[in-house]
Formats: structure tokens, C-alpha cells, sequence
């Protein structure tokens, strides 16, 4: 039996951070037992209003960088709150019109605690209040100088409050829908998806309204590079999610050789790379990226896995996707600020500005056509 479990983890370790895992082990004896939860660590972890009220006083504070605002929507007596920081934003837009646009997303599973603890480090850097070990100033203020970056810290709050209030292996939003299935490229049939209750994809694309605002976003601020940041493994992925292979524009190839080098310099090449559909194990229908890079037309689309925690661990969620301790915490922190501040410098060196303002506008049309058709 305790072979066979051991087999059953090792299979599912491979599914990082999608579906859930709802496994309750009978015993003959002792009727069912429920496995063992850790709990959240709240000296290490904010509550979900600490960290947008720490988020907000630092942007108070660095008002000639930063600037934070608070996105509504709402369908059917179901509400979300969005808030959005931005760095690096020019009072007359037109300033900015050759800068790079880079927009990160945080905390759309919601019991992926990690990755908005990872938003606000990035926010505290770019405020100058805190400093990633071992980086010059005068070089992030060089790479910083051309860009503009929005920041979601925390994609999910309705379905992170569930988490807070309990429900540790919650990864959907507030009315049980997974946000990274509700998204309209391959958006798809319930039968296509490894566990049809984890990964409901709501009851059409863009059903939610957390969805509703990022795809606002998104298509308002048309970034160069865009970022999904999950936690349940260590990878660099780039499209797609719902097919077994890479694009074949001639930005797969300058995604591949980025996250490449990422995974070389600070990964210590133990990153999964590559398409997501073909590393994680399965397809996954309706993601973000995949939207972000075919329909949205982001050159530069990808997920970013933080954290691979202990999948042996029968539903103990907040271990399995999250560190526990400090020493684990700090160091997750500070990789994967070294990882996307990289990205901002290595990434800009990839995109001609010039040339993707041009060939966006043409590819716009073109998509919206392919879709309508
Ligand atoms: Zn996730």
C-alpha cells in the first residue's frame, strides 16, 4: 500500500500546480481519516488585507514612481475587486511610447499564498525601500529607465479569502471557477479537463469577472511581455498550454532561448522549460498565456512556476504549494526577484519597440478576424 501511495505521489507530482487533489484514504479500522493540514504561516504570510494595504502605502509613499488604482466588475450579484500598481508611467503617455510594457500577474490561484508575497517584494524594490542582494543601483535604475510595469498583486481575492477563512487546497475564485480555465483560447468542454471540478472553466469564456479585468488590462496596456506567476513547481514555461507544442512565430524561439538562459543564470538549469502543454504532464484548456500570446498578441508570454513543495503530502496544500519556513521563504523570494528583474533586463533586448507597434496593430486585426470567422 505504502508503495503504491508512494508511486500515486511521484505520477502526480507531475501535474505542478493545475488541477487539485481530492484523495481521502479509507481504513478498514479506523473509518476515514482526514489528512493532516499545516496551517497558513502568518508570521511569514500577510492577510490578503495586509498585503493591499502594505502595497498601497507603498506606493503612497513613492507617489513619483508609483501609482495604484482599484478595478470593479461584477456579473450576477458576484463582485471582484482588481488592484493594479504601475511603475514607471509618464504623465503624457505619448512619452512613453517607445518604453517597454510589462504586465505581471499574482495570486489568480488562490491558495498559491507565495506569489503575492513575491508582488510586493517587486513593489518594494522598485520603491527603492528594499534591495535584491548582490544588484548594482545604478544598473537597475539604467534597466528600469525604459520601462513601464503593472503589477496585479493578487489576481483572486475572493477565492484568496476562502483559503484565509480555511479551505487551504482552494486554487479557484470566490464562486468555484479556476480563473486560468476561463479564458477564450481553447476555452473548452468539461470533459477535456484532468479534473472537471478543480478546473471548472465557468459557463463561458470571460464568465468572471476577475477574468473581465485582467483581459481589460491586458488589452488596454497591450504589454511586450507578459507573466503569469504560479507556485507547485520550479519552471520557465512558454506556450501553449492547450496543445503539445511551441508556436512557431519567430518569438517562440526568442521566448525559448530567454527562459533558457533564466533557468541557466538563476535556476541552476532545475527549471522545467518549454511549452507548459508539453512539460507539465497534461493540456490544460482556456489559460491566460495562451490568450495573452495568440489573441492579445503578447510577444513574450509566460508562466512562472515558483515553488515546487512537497507533493507527497496527501492534500496538505498550503506545504505543497507554499514554503513554511523562513529560511525556504526568503530564499524563493529572492530567486524569483533575480528571475524577473532579469527578465526586465534581458527581455527589452529582445523586442524591436518599433517594429512590434506595427506589426501588433496589423496581427490585431488579423486574429480578430481568425476568431470571428
Ligand atoms: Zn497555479
Amino acid at each position: 500500500m505504502a508503495g503504491l501511495f508512494l508511486l500515486l505521489s511521484s505520477f502526480l507530482s507531475l501535474f505542478a500546480c493545475f488541477p487539485g487533489f481530492h484523495f481521502v484514504y479509507a481504513d478498514a479500522d479506523a473509518g476515514l481519516i482526514q489528512p493532516f493540514q499545516t496551517p497558513i504561516n502568518r508570521d511569514l504570510y500577510h492577510s490578503c488585507t495586509d498585503l493591499i494595504e502594505k502595497i498601497n502605502s507603498l506606493v503612497h509613499r513613492h507617489p513619483e514612481k508609483l501609482t495604484v488604482e482599484t478595478l470593479k466588475s461584477g456579473t450576477e450579484g458576484y463582485n471582484a475587486d482588481v488592484t493594479v500598481v504601475t511603475y514607471g508611467q509618464s504623465r503624457k503617455q505619448s512619452d512613453d511610447r517607445f518604453k517597454i510594457r510589462i504586465l505581471l500577474g499574482f495570486g489568480q490561484h488562490s491558495r498559491e499564498l507565495i506569489t503575492p508575497e513575491l508582488a510586493l517584494q517587486i513593489v518594494s524594490i522598485l520603491s527603492e525601500e528594499q534591495f535584491l542582494p548582490g544588484m548594482d543601483l545604478a544598473s537597475l535604475n539604467g534597466t528600469l529607465e525604459n520601462l513601464v510595469i503593472k503589477l496585479v498583486p493578487l489576481e483572486n481575492l475572493n477565492g484568496r479569502k476562502l483559503v484565509e477563512a480555511g479551505e487551504l487546497c482552494e486554487r479557484r475564485n470566490g464562486r468555484g471557477v479556476d480563473l486560468n480555465r476561463n479564458w477564450g483560447v481553447d476555452w473548452g468542454r468539461k470533459e477535456k479537463y484532468y479534473d472537471p471540478v478543480e478546473e471548472y472553466p465557468g459557463t463561458a469564456p470571460f464568465s468572471e469577472p476577475e477574468t473581465q479585468i485582467m483581459r481589460e488590462i491586458a488589452t488596454s496596456f497591450n504589454p511586450h511581455i507578459w507573466v503569469n506567476v504560479h507556485s507547485g513547481t520550479a519552471a520557465l514555461f512558454m506556450p501553449y498550454d492547450h496543445k503539445n507544442s511551441t508556436p512557431d512565430r519567430v518569438s517562440s524561439q526568442r521566448m525559448r532561448v530567454l527562459t533558457e538562459e533564466l533557468n541557466k543564470v538563476h535556476c541552476h538549469g532545475r527549471c522545467k522549460t518549454g511549452s507548459g502543454g508539453a512539460s507539465v504532464g497534461y493540456l490544460a484548456h482556456g489559460t491566460a498565456t495562451d490568450y495573452m500570446y495568440d489573441v492579445v498578441r503578447v510577444p513574450m508570454s509566460f508562466t512562472f512556476e515558483v515553488y515546487a513543495g512537497d507533493k507527497t503530502l496527501d492534500e496538505d496544500c498550503f506545504k505543497m504549494f507554499n514554503p513554511v519556513d523562513q529560511t525556504t521563504f526568503e530564499r524563493v523570494l529572492n530567486q524569483w526577484c533575480g528571475i524577473l528583474f532579469a527578465l526586465f533586463k534581458l527581455g527589452p533586448r529582445e523586442i524591436d519597440v518599433r517594429s512590434t507597434i506595427i506589426e501588433n496593430s496589423f496581427d490585431q486585426v488579423y486574429n480578430w478576424k481568425d476568431d470571428h470567422l
